[in-house]
């Protein structure tokens, strides 16, 4: 995951450039939920489709959880789900799917969801149909208690959401809670909440053991390294505008898991020792998988 910046002014007046009206018919609808307590829009008004290119050009047609690539509008459409951070209806329960035996809470289900952040433009990020489907689905575990009756974000916060949200700075940089070893997402703290949170999100959305995500790491890593080692070897001068190309693509936030590439490049310049060993484990995958 990375961050993707943009502030509130320049994200509504590139919502009014794709469906002027959009955002006036939004704060509508948010009042009339206010009034009912509850989000209670028939499907077929959804109109959140309607300005769901503007998140794929943000997020550079890229899956705002795994970073996987995705094909973009008009023909990739279909591929991207614009996704609610936080669950407009019902929140489920999410507890690891038993499988990871945490010793501190989750957070409540909750039948209501968080209604009046239906059309609220900063709750929105466009995800694979995977991540958002299979894993992401109604869940949104926090530490604290759920603020379900609030659209004030300094409020929202106090729920210690354990999800990163990625757009704009209303949260923590992603990359300053997840970093990489080879392949593998892992927490950049050791404990604490932000370890927890990089903890679950790397749990939840099975960063580290989906099979599609570790082959694309592997071929960045493959890659960066015979780039980093072209750089360093003098008698490569012909090939080092190339090779600088290709760190400089890897590393750029439109490319897929850029930041596996980012912790990648910087532990080559770092301790080139251990950065051969997961090149060399990359290859490896790469060659048996
Ligand atoms: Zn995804």
């Amino acid at each position: 995951m990375i961050r993707y910046p943009i502030t509130a002014t320049e994200l509504e007046a590139a919502i009014e450039q794709e469906k002027q009206g959009w955002l006036a018919k939004a704060k509508k609808k948010t009042s009339a939920f206010r009034r009912a307590k509850q989000f209670n829009e028939p499907d077929s008004q959804y109109s959140w489709g309607e300005i769901k290119d503007v998140f794929i050009r943000l997020q550079h047609n890229k899956c705002a959880f795994c970073d996987r690539l995705l094909s973009g509008p008009p023909y990739g459409r279909i591929e991207h789900d614009l996704e609610h951070f936080r669950p407009k209806k019902a929140v489920k329960a999410w507890n690891g799917n038993n499988t990871y035996g945490y010793r501190f809470a989750l957070g409540d289900a909750a039948e209501r969801g968080y209604y009046l952040l239906a059309y609220n433009i900063f709750n929105y990020a466009t995800s694979c149909k995977t991540c958002n489907t299979k894993f992401k689905a109604n869940y949104f575990p926090i530490a604290g208690t759920r603020r379900l009756t609030t659209d004030d974000f300094t409020l929202l916060k106090q729920e210690q959401p354990y999800l990163v949200y990625p757009l704009g700075n209303l949260d923590d940089d992603p990359e300053t809670l997840i970093t990489y070893r080879g392949i593998l997402p892992i927490p950049k703290y050791r404990n604490g909440h932000k370890y927890r949170r990089a903890r679950i999100t790397i749990d939840l959305f099975e960063l580290d053991s989906r099979e599609d995500l570790r082959r694309l790491r592997a071929e960045v890593i493959q890659k960066l390294w015979l780039a980093f080692r072209t750089l360093q070897q003098r008698r490569s001068k012909a090939d080092a505008p190339f090779a600088r190309r290709i760190i400089d693509c890897a590393c750029s936030p439109q490319t897929s898991q850029v930041a596996c590439s980012r912790a990648f490049y910087d532990l080559c310049q770092n301790d080139a020792n251990t950065a051969r060993l997961f090149a060399q484990e990359a290859d490896e995958y790469l060659c048996t998988n």
